[in-house]
């Protein structure tokens, strides 16, 4: 199969073909879970070979891919719970020595993040404490958890103040505050002798039977009830140890038998997780004929415009003389490539002119929608402000 990140023959809009990533799939990174005899679901997840291979798509420091492999783990968990076709994404921006750290994944189970560090600001943060968690690398900024159920469904996000020593508390706050939730998050990413391995563990108190019983009314005596057994489970999962978390040759449903076999422990059917950018020459050059062609000829740099998948840390070269932009009156010159770009989830119409940034990962889409070319992403406008709301409805306008 020729390179697809590198020019060839065949048309920009025609090259599909996946790059050289790894086809990797783990058939049960999330066990899903209830308790019969409480007020309890959850899920325990583990990335197995996956969260080496995501996590070495960079030379990130250990500390990074630590924070990363919690953030993966964390995110494939809030995706399960998915009820229709989307993607759940989790967006840190702060102020330290890590200021954005992304990870998406769909209800399918295809997973992809990206960490940026700052190397000077990252010894910095090491030197003071070198096993530094979330909050000492992130600094002051928030976090964003953006729920894509596709385009008959209004898009969810929530965001909260960083605030928390690690990413499971910055998540509990979360859950606490913006959502009224009970729940129980503990996160675990270790280098291990098999490589980088990682894990969420997430409980939350929902109505009795995994709530599938009614609610009992406050005060009543079952009401005290579905209160103790949610304080035993709390107990319970308080005595789930990193190790067992990252250990690959004790099964996931060992580890909850081990934690709630008393407690009338339903497994429920678990959920594959996968490598899951789709990153193609196709989309990309989609989404550069977006770009006003003055600048197209900026980015260019000796008659080629590189384009960079952090996600995967590929570079996609493309001929500069082979891309039409948009022309000075903001239509396209893409031709094809319009329609493929409205295959990937556009939803704006408005024309926009945008800064040339080389990386998938904040590219808004040709029309200037906060989205990446390939799944969507909250971005933040320039400045820091926060332009999101919350139950942010999409665009009446779109396509
Ligand atoms: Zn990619």
């Amino acid at each position: 199969m020729p390179d697809p990140t590198l020019p060839s023959a065949t048309p920009d809009f025609l090259q599909h073909d996946r790059p050289p990533v790894p086809d990797l799939a783990v058939p049960r990174g999330v066990q899903p879970f209830h308790l019969q005899a409480g007020p309890v679901r959850g899920r325990l997840i583990r990335l197995g070979p996956l969260a080496e291979v995501l996590l070495t798509r960079h030379e990130n420091h250990p500390a990074v891919a630590r924070l990363l492999g919690q953030a993966l783990a964390l995110t494939a968990g809030l995706a399960a719970a998915l009820k229709y076709r989307g993607s759940f994404s989790l967006q840190a921006k702060g102020d330290g020595a890590v200021p954005m750290l992304l990870a998406d994944c769909t209800e399918a189970g295809a997973l992809r993040g990206y960490a940026r560090a700052e190397p000077a600001a990252l010894a910095a943060a090491l030197a003071v404490d070198a096993e530094a968690e979330a909050a000492a690398l992130l600094g002051q900024g928030y976090l964003a958890f953006t729920c894509d159920q596709g385009p008959e469904m209004d898009r969810y996000q929530g965001i909260v103040a960083i605030e928390g020593a690690t990413l499971a508390d910055m998540t509990g706050h979360y859950f606490r505050t913006s959502e009224q939730l009970r729940t129980h998050v503990r996160l675990a990413c270790a280098h291990t002798p098999a490589g980088w391995r990682a894990s969420a563990f997430i409980m939350e108190r929902v109505a009795v039977g995994g709530g599938i019983a009614p609610e009992a009314a406050e005060g009543s005596p079952e009401e005290e009830a579905q209160e103790e057994a949610w304080r035993t489970a709390l107990a319970l999962a308080g005595t789930l140890t990193e190790a067992e978390m990252l250990d690959d040759a004790l099964p996931p449903d060992q580890v909850l038998h081990r934690l709630f076999h008393a407690e009338g422990l339903a497994l429920d059917r678990p959920r594959p997780l996968s490598y899951g950018c789709r990153c193609s020459r196709a989309r990309l050059a989609g989404v550069l004929a977006g770009f006003p062609e003055e600048d197209l000829d900026h980015m260019a740099e000796a008659g080629a415009i590189t384009m960079t998948c952090e996600f995967c840390n590929l570079d996609f070269c493309f001929d500069r003389a082979e891309i039409r932009g948009m022309d000075a009156g903001g239509s396209a010159g893409g031709g094809l490539s319009r329609y493929i770009l409205g295959a990937a989830g556009c939803h704006g119409t408005k024309p926009r002119r945008q800064p040339a940034v080389h990386s998938i990962g904040v590219l808004p889409c040709r029309h200037g929608a906060p989205r990446c070319c390939c799944r969507c992403w909250p971005r933040p406008a320039a400045g820091g402000a926060m332009p999101f709301r919350r139950r942010s409805a999409r665009s009446a306008s779109g396509t």
